[in-house]
């Protein structure tokens, strides 16, 4: 495949090449093990002196072969594929943070990695400032301190749907000379890739729109190559690491170094590695991906259109809708499409969101999102639980909000459910 090639083809064609009389597709290598013709072979590639697979734990072709196709269609440098997106979010932040270190992250974040922030890090002694997203640089920089290490986002947040102004938050990530992570799950990189807007560090739960299936669990961290580690401040990376027999990341591996010592000191160590099986079907998700997302986004506009001209429907939040909040950054960040997920509420609040839910045919109640088939949840009661009614607040999430992740049925019969379970109510 040619360096310049477009998204699409990427999506179909990427991270795998076979030889001459190899298979056409990629195989699933379901090998925990490597074999070599002498010891001084082996010992190289310990060494990270010739590349190559020793255990699976760290890594696998089949492995390798996904981590390629998403790494070339974000445009970064590399990529680390994990277990979850959960595990991706915690060895991209562990890669560069630690005790007594603190960490600035918007507080729209998804449940699960507000959590992680919130309690777990915490109690390894990572401390995290919440930011408001409409806060502006001036006020985002009081919040810092001299051991701030990273700030993190989401391109679309889950489930408050507010779009990230790339250029407030590279300002600060800039401005502070510390790496800007971003969380690109619901757009994936066909709608928005954050790299070409100074992040320098992209996270992705696999699970949803890269598999769009709804069948794995996976994650995936994708290196940007663009941030200078040796500014003073990171000396994980221009200092000997002891685990790794003195090996100096930036000067060994420049602009590779951050997932490269996140494979090689955090997957070695905490093990939290995808499968090659996971892999293979994450690679065959990706192979749709442009199509399914480009539906997605039509399919989820005209039901956001057909909601805001309902009577009973009191409001809905969908990016490319003109009465959202940031539909200038929308029309900025995502000039294809606004991606499968829309919130909204009805008449009867909470009562009324669940009576809804129950009378739906055709559309699931679900947990997860970014799957082919239409599905609904009501966050306050499920995946954001455990949020106080202020942090719930602060996580733009209303009582009777619905969120609805918009799969790529025909748009007609999505619309009729919808249509018939409100006259339902
Ligand atoms: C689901 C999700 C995650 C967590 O991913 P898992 O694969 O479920 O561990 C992280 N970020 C966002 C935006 C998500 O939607």
């Amino acid at each position: 495949m040619k360096k310049d090639c477009k998204q699409g083809t990427i999506c179909v064609q990427g991270g795998y090449s076979p030889k001459s009389g190899e298979p056409r597709v990629l195989p699933i290598y379901q090998s925990t093990t490597y074999k070599y013709k002498d010891p001084d072979q082996l010992a190289n590639i310990f060494d990270l002196k010739e590349e190559g697979h020793m255990y699976s734990r760290i890594s696998n072709p089949t492995v390798a072969a996904f981590e390629e196709k998403i790494s070339q269609l974000e445009d970064g440098v590399g990529a680390l594929a994990t277990s979850s997106g959960q595990a991706a979010t915690t060895i991209g932040i562990l890669n560069i943070c630690g005790q007594n270190q603190h960490i600035l992250a918007l507080s729209t974040l998804y449940g699960g990695t507000y959590t992680l922030l919130s309690t777990t890090l915490k109690k390894y002694g990572i401390e995290v400032t919440f930011i408001d997203p409409n806060m502006d640089v001036e006020e985002i920089l009081n919040y810092s301190k001299p051991n701030t290490r990273a700030i993190y986002a989401e391109t679309i947040g889950n489930p408050a749907l507010n779009v990230l102004d790339f250029e407030k938050y590279s300002k600060v990530a800039k401005t502070l000379d510390i790496p800007f992570i971003v969380d690109n799950t619901f757009p994936t990189p066909y709608l928005c890739q954050p790299f070409k807007h100074g992040a320098n560090i992209i996270i992705h739960s696999a699970t949803k729109y890269i598999d769009g299936h709804a069948n794995n669990i996976g994650g995936v961290i994708i290196d940007g190559g663009n941030f200078n580690w040796d500014n003073g401040k990171y000396p994980e990376f221009t200092e000997p690491d002891e685990s790794y027999h003195g090996i100096r990341y930036y000067k060994e591996f420049k602009e590779k170094a951050y997932i490269t010592k996140a494979r090689t000191q955090l997957l070695r160590d905490i093990g939290c590695s995808l499968s090659p099986f996971n892999s293979f079907m994450f690679n065959l998700g990706l192979e749709t991906l442009h199509l399914r997302m480009e539906k997605h986004s039509q399919n989820a506009l005209k039901l956001a259109k057909y909601l805001e001209s309902h009577e009973k429907v009191s409001w809905v939040n969908y990016p490319k809708l003109e009465s959202h909040p940031d539909y200038e950054l929308s029309q900025k960040y995502l000039p294809l499409g606004g991606s499968g997920i829309l919130t909204f509420g009805i008449e009867g609040g909470k009562a009324g969101a669940k009576k809804f839910m129950t009378n739906l045919n055709l559309v699931s109640l679900v947990v997860h999102l970014g799957d082919v088939r239409t599905s609904v949840l009501h966050p306050a009661s499920t995946t954001h639980r455990q949020l106080s009614t202020k942090e719930l607040k602060k996580a733009g999430i209303k009582e009777d909000m619905i969120r609805v992740s918009v799969g790529i049925e025909d748009i007609s019969d999505i619309i009729e459910d919808f249509h018939s379970a409100l006259s339902l109510i």
